[in-house]
């Protein structure tokens, strides 16, 4: 029997158990196919209907109307930060971004190594990506507005999103895709490394308003084209067929165990709430993000001392609470509290801290 710990890694990240065992059950005979699911054809019946599957899944979940496509694309996030620029540009637009941290930071590189004209339009850097610009100006003149719609590494995350009156609005939700709810017909495109909240590594989702394939250029390589996965119903090459399987499972969980996005948004609620309650009222850790910009998914905190935190985060770890280090670029600690962490996880994490608390305070 092993012994499973309590995972608050960042991504990828923790899985719900039960999906896991689902995996782990069907592996040698996928559907009885006699065959394991990484054995059969990304063309075979069976792998369609898991596709068609999660697809249709994530259209009810969040409530998609039929203006949207539901798209499945290798390269990470980080290769959306390029593919977002190349495809929905428009010749003399300028391109909007809001810099909120790391991944908004480096999105915006991305684009401009591209050579377009790109705005940074709002910015929390000279507080250290510590909150969420309360203003963010919207230019009708630009081809688009990008923002990041929960910063995994500040621990900062937007409560609710820009009105960007008509702009086409694009948000990276790699690390709070499908932890709640909200208002999709003001997005043009939605995209998310699956590694974080929805599955294994090496597949991003992208969601499209089919309106914006008309801005894809010709001249583009057939694998950065949104067109080329749109047409092709994301079987154009051989899709990575394991990740997405996963994600269906994953998808079918949160439907059909958890309830949907309003019971996943109370569930995400209540741990976040516990967690922050406890950082706030033990007057020994400290929150990094500014209270009303902190992230339901990535809490960041700090303890008195460097030393302190050492020593938390090797006691945390014997005591079976593991991924609580901080991202190597900001130091301190983050306890990551995706859909698949469960109160218990949390829970055990409070005694812990609480204990830690009052030994070291
Ligand atoms: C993790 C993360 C990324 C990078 O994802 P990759 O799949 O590793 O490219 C981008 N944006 C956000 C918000 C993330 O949390």
């Amino acid at each position: 029997m092993t012994q499973r710990i309590y995972n608050f890694n960042a991504g990828p990240a923790a899985l719900p158990l039960p999906v896991l065992e689902e995996i782990k059950q069907e592996m040698l005979d996928f559907a009885g196919t006699g065959m394991s699911i990484l054995e059969i054809s990304h063309r075979s019946k069976p792998f369609e209907n898991v596709l068609n599957d999660s697809i249709a899944r994530v259209k009810r979940l969040l409530g998609l109307s039929e203006d949207y496509q539901v798209l499945f694309i290798q390269g990470g996030a980080s290769l959306q930060f390029s593919m977002i620029p190349m495809n929905l540009a428009i010749a003399g637009k300028p391109l909007d971004y809001v810099d909120t941290g790391t991944w908004s930071t480096k999105a915006i590189k991305e684009a401009r190594l591209l050579g377009k004209d790109v705005r940074v339009v709002a910015s929390s850097q000279d507080k250290e990506f510590t909150y969420i610009p309360s203003e963010v100006p919207v230019d009708g003149k630009a081809a688009y507005l990008h923002i990041t719609s929960n910063n995994t590494i500040r621990g900062t995350q937007w409560r609710a999103f820009p009105d960007a009156a008509g702009l086409p609005l694009i948000s990276d939700m790699s690390s709070d895709f499908l932890s709640r709810r909200f208002d999709p017909n003001p997005f043009a495109l939605i995209y998310a490394g699956a590694q974080k909240n929805l599955g294994p590594a090496g597949v991003s989702i992208v969601i499209l308003r089919k309106d914006m394939l008309a801005r894809v250029p010709k001249e583009l390589p057939s694998m950065l084209r949104y067109t080329t996965y749109a047409e092709n119903n994301s079987l154009y090459n051989t899709p990575p067929c394991f990740a997405i399987y996963v994600c269906d499972l994953v998808l079918k969980w949160l439907e059909e165990t958890i309830g949907g996005l309003e019971q996943m948004e109370k569930i995400n609620d209540q741990k976040a709430e516990t967690l922050y309650g406890c950082i706030d009222s033990l007057g020994f850790f400290r929150g990094t993000a500014r209270a009303d910009s902190r992230s339901r998914m990535n809490v960041t905190f700090r303890l008195p001392t460097p030393e302190l935190e050492s020593k938390f985060l090797a006691e945390a770890g014997a005591a079976g609470l593991g991924g609580l280090k901080g991202h190597r670029s900001v130091g301190g600690c983050r306890a990551s509290i995706y859909n698949a962490t469960t109160m218990e996880a949390v829970r055990a994490l409070v005694e812990f801290m609480k204990d830690f608390a009052s030994k070291n305070g």
